[in-house]
């Protein structure tokens, strides 16, 4: 099937990051959240990342207007009706996540694919929740979405060889690199990084070394580009703390235990660079 209309749900760091690429890509693109406050914090990141794109001489200004003329904003789940593929990005939570499928379900026409841009939660479930199970995937971006090449792609028990062919051939079309895994907690990426975060957080908590040299000793020791605890204010620590929280239930394996410190933090709203506060202070 073509895709030519992309409804995005959330307008948060992923969502808007999301409608960003699709726009860039000559796709129409509608971007939903129910908060208006998100929804205009959407529109300003994603000006302002055009902005970053026309100084580093990646974009000129004609691509900036016609990437924000192919974005429609809307408080409205209905206005996904028009869509060809949904990619869902709101808040990790899966009870938000299966109510918004089962509207979406209703909403969309028969034909659309619905993705989730989930770190870590079922997507075997989410499909369950729909009568087009065969239509239900993960696209699973990487932030920042404008910059990172990798689209994790998740398949359900459920989902159809076609639909993964259709998602595999958007990937290119948006410049990025699809690589397939089961569905599975955590998928590939986060059943990996986020252990490792955690890890970094348990070390702070422990004393063993400070926010700066936990970060410097893992960039300039392994090559990583960014320090774990940098890492885990960029993602969010709610999205961390959510996603640890699905590896330690869905395995029921207790190396997956989140660190007392990351709780706390969450309690605290110290959610990382989207409240100001983190590891880091911005
Ligand atoms: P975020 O907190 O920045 O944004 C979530 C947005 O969803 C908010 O604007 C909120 O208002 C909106 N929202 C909540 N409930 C909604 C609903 N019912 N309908 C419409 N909008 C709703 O979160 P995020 O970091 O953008 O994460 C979004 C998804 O992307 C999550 O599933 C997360 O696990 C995944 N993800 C996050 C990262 C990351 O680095 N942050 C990376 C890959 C995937």
């Amino acid at each position: 099937m073509t895709i030519k209309t992309v409804g995005v749900i959330g307008a948060g760091t992923m969502g808007n990051g999301i409608a960003q690429v699709f726009a860039s890509s000559g796709f129409k693109v509608i971007m939903q959240d129910i908060s208006d406050e998100g929804l205009k914090h959407g529109m300003t990141s994603i000006a302002g990342s055009l902005d970053r794109l026309i100084k580093s001489e990646k974009i000129t200004e004609a691509d900036k207007v016609s990437t924000l003329e192919r974005i429609t904003e809307t408080a409205e789940l209905s206005s996904m009706k028009g869509a060809d593929l949904v990619v869902e990005a709101a808040s990790e939570n899966f009870e938000i996540k299966t109510q918004v499928f089962a509207e979406l379900d209703k909403i969309c026409k028969p034909e659309a694919i619905l993705a989730s841009n989930t770190s870590s939660i079922s997507l075997t479930k989410i499909a369950a929740t729909t009568n087009r199970a065969d239509k239900v995937i993960g696209m699973h971006f990487m932030n920042p979405v404008p910059l990172m090449k990798l689209i994790e792609v998740i398949r359900a028990l459920q989902t159809s060889d076609e639909t993964c062919a259709v998602v595999e051939g958007l990937a290119e079309k948006l410049g990025k690199t699809a690589l397939m895994a089961n569905d599975s907690p955590g998928f590939v990426a986060n059943r990996i990084l986020v252990p490792m975060i955690n890890e970094a957080i348990f070390t702070l908590h422990e004393g063993v070394a400070t926010v700066e040299a936990i970060d410097e000793i893992m960039k300039l020791g392994m090559n990583h580009p960014i320090g774990p605890l940098a890492l885990a204010d960029l993602i969010g620590l709610d999205v961390l703390l959510s996603i640890t929280r699905v590896l330690q239930n869905e395995t029921g394996d207790p190396k997956f235990r989140p660190c007392p410190l990351l709780i706390k933090m969450v309690d605290a709203g110290y959610l990382g660079r989207k409240a100001g506060r983190g590891f880091y202070e911005y």
